[in-house]
């Protein structure tokens, strides 16, 4: 039985190869949430019947599109903005928007195939999208990046809706973006419609916490993972990858429970502080000023910055990868174990190659999937929408305790999923499996959606 189920989940698998030939990306995530899936079959023999995984891989819609813009010299550039709405069993499509010049199809696809677990195991009626363009906001003027965003949602708009479709940040898109794509949603429409998008300032319909929320998630994550193993976060050595919005606030949670950060890195290099990151410091450079991590060491003559150096070579007790995809391979997991890393939190979506991840596995160290574990940033984007529906705004103390009651949810869910299923510990298998469920289980009596 249990063989006839996995060769058919490989048949679905090979289907969904061809089908989007050249996205590795996407093929990675499928293949990685199709392989916790044969006992949920056997569970739900209707999942089957209904081929909810062949369509749970098939996106509701794809929109791919022209974005002209000018640059400040008056030059004209063309770049290509895409849209995947995932799926909306749930809830409308949600999932950030990510300017980068890595960006097509099969990345936006991985992305907005992942968001629909993680936005399920977050409880929330939200279903999964995600965006973007291969627009480089590296070195442009805030005009340039206002008249980009003011054409790239010149289009989208028609796309979305409170109900339909609300997107929010990830790499490349903060709160300045948000703002330019809030104000051109708002012309367009003539409405002041808040819920369409999250990650708002705060005098105009943001949430406090949103900022802080994917990094402190993250965090809570860990410390519940340790929590199991009778373990805590105070004193613990650990490095961080990225230096941006998720990597920032995962350094000031594990900062406010004691542990020690001693790295972080950027696409060009990592600076190491054994003294542990100035975080006032880091914020100042990245939010206020936009300068490259490089020049963190000309402040701090006693920190080291390595140029294209390996962040995962560097002695740590907890990992927290926070930057992109596939950053963290077999040998860099290899490494971090050897020496003596007990914990992975994953801030950042993919990090961790499937070697890497069958690496943590094996070695039965607390391994946290993005999925699960940097659920903390749609959660309060969840939150700020439930605010701007009631026309209200809660407390920071109070958003952050809903944050943390979410992150522990999560993490029971997933650990007791896990259990369930017969893969005790195994955090991979507790989120791919509980996010399924939830979502097929909303798919089945909608009838052929
Ligand atoms: P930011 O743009 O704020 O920061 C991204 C960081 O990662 C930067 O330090 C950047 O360095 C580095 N980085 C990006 N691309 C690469 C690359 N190809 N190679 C090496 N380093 C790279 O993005 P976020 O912090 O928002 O996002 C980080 C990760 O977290 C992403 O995987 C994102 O999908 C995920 N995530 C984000 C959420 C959010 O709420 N923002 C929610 C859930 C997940 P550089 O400046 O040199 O490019």
């Amino acid at each position: 039985m249990a063989i006839a189920m996995e060769e058919k989940i490989e048949a679905i698998y090979q289907q969904v190869k061809a089908r989007n030939p050249g996205e590795d990306e996407f093929h990675q995530a499928v293949k990685e949430v199709l392989e916790s899936l044969g006992p949920v079959l056997v569970k739900f023999p209707e999942f089957a019947e209904q081929k909810i995984i062949e369509r749970i891989c098939e996106p509701e819609r794809q929109i791919m599109f022209r974005v002209p813009w000018q640059d400040d010299r008056g030059e004209v550039h063309i770049n290509r903005g895409f849209r995947v709405q995932f799926n909306s069993a749930i809830g409308p499509y949600k999932g950030g928007l990510r300017f980068h010049p890595s960006v097509y199809l099969g990345i936006i696809k991985f992305l907005g195939f992942e968001q629909t677990f993680k936005n399920a195991l977050t409880g929330m009626p939200i279903g999964g999208g995600k965006g973007g363009s291969d627009f480089d906001p590296k070195g442009k003027s805030n005009n340039e990046i206002m008249r980009f965003c003011q054409s790239y949602m010149t289009e989208l708009y028609r796309h979305l809706g409170e109900y339909t479709d609300c997107p929010a940040g990830d790499i490349g898109v903060g709160g300045r973006e948000i703002g330019y794509l809030f104000g051109q949603y708002k012309r367009i429409t003539n409405r002041y419609e808040s819920g369409v998008l999250t990650g708002k300032g705060i005098g105009w319909g943001g949430s406090l916490v949103r900022t802080e929320a994917t990094g402190y998630g993250a965090v809570y994550f860990v410390r519940e993972m340790l929590k199991v193993r009778k373990q805590s976060l105070e004193g613990k050595t650990c490095v961080v990858s990225g230096s941006g919005n998720v990597a920032i606030y995962t350094i000031e949670k594990l900062q406010q429970l004691g542990a020690k950060v001693i790295a972080c890195s950027d696409s060009n290099g990592v600076i190491i502080h054994e003294k542990g990151i100035d975080l006032q410091m880091l914020k100042k450079l990245k939010e206020v000023e936009r300068r490259r991590l490089a020049d963190y060491a000309t402040y701090h003559k006693d920190a080291r910055y390595i140029a294209e150096g390996n962040i995962w070579e560097i002695p740590c007790q907890v990992a927290m990868p926070s930057a992109t995809q596939n950053e963290l391979n077999g040998k860099d997991a290899k490494m971090l174990v050897k020496n003596g890393c007990i914990a992975v939190g994953e801030g950042a979506n993919m990090p961790t190659t499937p070697e890497g991840v069958h690496v943590f596995l094996h070695a039965k160290i607390a391994y946290g999937p993005g999925k699960a574990a940097n659920a903390g940033g749609v959660a309060t984007s969840a939150l700020e929408m439930q605010q701007n529906a009631s026309r209200d705004s809660w407390s920071f103390e109070y958003t952050e305790q809903k944050l943390d009651q979410i992150m522990t949810g999560i993490h029971q869910a997933t650990y007791e999923t896990a259990e369930e299923f017969g893969a005790p510990d195994n955090y991979v298998i507790g989120a791919n499996v509980a996010g399924f469920i939830k979502v097929a289980q909303a798919m089945v009596p909608m009838g052929l959606i």
